[in-house]
């Protein structure tokens, strides 16, 4: 079951016009809700950074937070896995083709939800493959705006070279992944980039750095180089669906010593515990 503009109905039987600005432009933006045990994860966090990208393509929030937390809920009920990825997004609605914004027009409100699929035990394990690329993207990457046609290349470019991530850089330094935000480990600290205008202010990027701090891993927020990328003891992705994620091989080279690393190991099993405690709660 999805939710469009107000009712509830079977995916199949969802239908936008053609003129819709999402469909036109790509102008539009969303959010991906992690739910486990039915329970969305860092609602609220989400629903603020659905605000900011909303102020910034200047479109008024359809939805109250209390109207977003009872339709996500609704949502949820009307699908059976216990562990749910909720795609929720917000266009500027139906208008006939111009750059410029329509006047009076309600924006066009579209939810559907999918099984959560945790990385596999082989992920874990193995860990996955990255290359990198160049960062050709705008500059206002902190906006989750739906218009993912850079991402989508990036991101077919790793999976032509057989990997799974694209890891991007933006003049020799480290921005974030075509999908996912990206740690390194360097000498002994976790470094991560700055939330600004060049990546995505990933919600799990946050908890992995509320959860170093919490069990004494050292870590910088910082610019990171190319060069201490490629020389890293421990990469790692993050993203509302892969979690964090190891990544052990970048282009063609093994990371550190080519396995999941021990900070890797401290993340994930730190994640998992405050995935349950806040589950339990
Ligand atoms: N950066 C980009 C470009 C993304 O698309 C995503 C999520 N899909 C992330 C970072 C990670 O954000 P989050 O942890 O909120 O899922």
């Amino acid at each position: 079951m999805i939710y469009l503009n107000g009712a509830f109905m079977p995916l199949e039987e969802a239908r936008i016009p053609v003129l819709d600005r999402g469909f036109i432009f790509g102008d539009g933006v969303y959010e991906v809700i992690p739910v486990y045990s039915r329970k969305p994860f860092r609602l609220d966090e989400h629903l603020a950074r659905l605000q900011h990208s909303l102020d910034g393509i200047m479109l008024d929030n359809p939805r109250s937070n209390s109207e977003w937390t009872e339709i996500i809920g609704e949502l949820i009920d009307a699908n059976e896995p216990e562990d749910q990825s909720v795609y929720l997004h917000v266009t500027r609605g139906v208008a006939k083709r111009d750059h410029a914004f329509p006047k009076g027009v309600k924006p066009t409100v579209f939810m559907m939800s999918n099984p959560l699929v945790p990385p596999s035990r082989e992920t874990l394990e193995s860990g996955v493959i990255a290359v990198s690329a160049v960062d050709n993207r705008w500059l206002r990457c902190d906006i989750k705006a739906i218009s993912l046609l850079p991402n989508v290349l990036l991101r077919q470019g790793a999976v032509d070279a057989g990997a799974v991530e694209a890891i991007l850089f933006r003049e020799d330094f480290l921005t974030e992944g075509a999908a996912s935000n990206i740690f390194a480990v360097k000498d002994e600290t976790l470094l991560a980039p700055p939330k600004d205008n060049f990546m995505l202010p990933g919600i799990t990027y946050d908890v992995v750095l509320e959860l170093a701090a919490s069990i004494g891993i050292p870590f910088e927020v910082r610019r990171i180089s190319k060069e201490e990328v490629l020389s890293a003891s421990e990469l790692l992705l993050t993203s509302s669906t892969k979690e964090v994620t190891p990544i052990t091989q970048l282009d063609g080279k093994p990371v550190g010593s080519g396995k999941p690393g021990p900070y890797f190991a401290k993340l994930h099993a730190a994640y998992q515990e405050f995935k349950s405690s806040v589950m339990r709660a």
